[in-house]
């Protein structure tokens, strides 16, 4: 087989694995507990704080642990923006973020905030001076993502930290999709609120963190115990977080060799794909891109087609995020890229991870032409060109 999902599914590291295993058998002491055995769960639990915060030069600040990228997004947009009502009630968000962002904004437009939605350009890269210009008094929050899984397009997050601090509004960046690939410096970015994923860098799914920078006050969204300093309530994961902190750790020494690997089979796959294809064009930004993201949308074919053929040949392709994927709207972000809705339908997207091997772009070349080509003939407007 051939796996180019990494974006929606990634294995856990085996190293990772088997650090989790202890405190899933015999390490089981729940943190809050006061004895010796609770005490050592809370010990992994900080252990796990520091190794995820090193990763992403986060000592100005504390790490929030979640159940995943959409509940830090959802806390932190949501959370913040209750909690600092007074001082305004206006957002801006890019208009290509994942769901778990667009649709906490439009939670808060439901409870009386303002939302400007902050158009791209063909690339994908966010319209900056259309962002300062939507800066109102009332502005509390900026939320961008540091890159986007599906197009792979990097923002440029350091300028619009800067804007943020100009003007003191707070500046959330959604770090999913980037950390393990580029550096997530909190510092460098200039953010006060960042969302991290446990499974985008082969630790356990269904962990997450926030990292929040010291000052800055945010309301809870899960109410109950007290955990989490009180920011997220509910039992922690310990077993998880562990896993998460090795992921970390891991991910510190090695994700910059590997991301030049992944970078140049990216190159290597775009180059053949464009060439070996007619009529197929590169989504996303040519340059400011994320190593191991491949977004190519192919005339006259839908992607779904694609990604069902693919499979048959035990090749494993996406049409977007998982998280879109499930309706059958064409992708916002493509969309927002000013691409027709039939050109957003044509899309494939590729993710490479650290499986993945020259042979698989050989594999993968043996087959799409094939299959695109198949498709083509029983498409009517392909038909009517030729
Ligand atoms: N933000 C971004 C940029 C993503 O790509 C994703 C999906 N991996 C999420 C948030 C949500 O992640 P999860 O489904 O793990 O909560």
């Amino acid at each position: 087989m051939a796996y180019f999902d990494y974006a929606n599914g990634c294995p856990v590291d085996e190293r990772v694995i088997e650090a989790m295993l202890p405190y899933m058998t015999d390490e089981i002491g729940n943190p809050s507990s006061v004895h010796s055995m609770g005490l050592k769960a809370r010990k992994a639990l900080d252990e796990a704080r520091d190794r995820v915060s090193d990763l992403i030069n986060g000592k100005e600040g504390d790490i929030i642990f979640t159940s995943g990228a959409t509940e830090a997004n959802n806390l932190a947009i949501i959370g913040y923006s209750m909690r600092n009502k007074r001082k305004g009630d206006h957002i801006i968000v890019s208009s290509i973020e994942h769901m778990s962002v667009i649709n906490s904004c439009k939670f808060l437009q439901k409870n009386g905030f303002e939302v400007s939605y902050i158009p791209v350009d063909r690339n994908g890269v966010v319209r900056i001076e259309e962002l300062e210009n939507s800066i109102r008094k009332e502005t509390i929050l900026i939320t961008v993502q540091h890159a986007n899984g599906e197009i792979g397009t990097i923002q440029p997050i350091e300028e619009i930290g800067k804007i943020a601090k100009e003007y003191d509004i707070a500046f959330h960046v959604d770090a999913t999709a980037s950390l393990g690939k580029i550096e997530v410096d909190v510092e460098r970015m200039g953010a006060d609120l960042v969302t991290l994923s446990s499974n985008d860098i082969y630790g356990p799914r269904g962990v997450g963190g926030l990292f929040i920078r010291k000052g800055v006050r945010i309301q809870p969204i899960i109410v109950g115990g007290g955990q989490e300093k009180g920011y997220r309530s509910g039992t922690e994961n310990v077993a998880g977080i562990v896993g998460f902190g090795e992921a970390a750790e891991i991910t510190e020494e090695e994700y910059r060799e590997e991301a030049k690997r992944e970078e140049k089979l990216r190159d290597e796959m775009i180059e053949r794909i464009l060439d070996g294809i007619e009529e197929s064009y590169l989504n996303g930004h040519p340059e400011l891109r994320l190593p191991n993201n491949v977004n190519v949308r192919f005339s006259f074919v839908e992607g779904e087609s694609l990604v069902l053929s693919l499979d048959m040949e035990g090749i494993y392709v996406s049409t977007a995020s998982a998280c879109t994927s499930k309706t059958l709207e064409p992708s916002h972000v493509l969309i927002a890229c000013g691409l027709k809705h039939e050109e957003a339908h044509g899309s494939l997207l590729f993710t490479l991870g650290r499986g993945n091997k020259e042979e698989d772009v050989d594999r993968l070349m043996e087959a799409l032409p094939r299959v695109v080509e198949r498709l083509r003939m029983m498409s009517p407007l392909y038909k009517k060109k030729s």
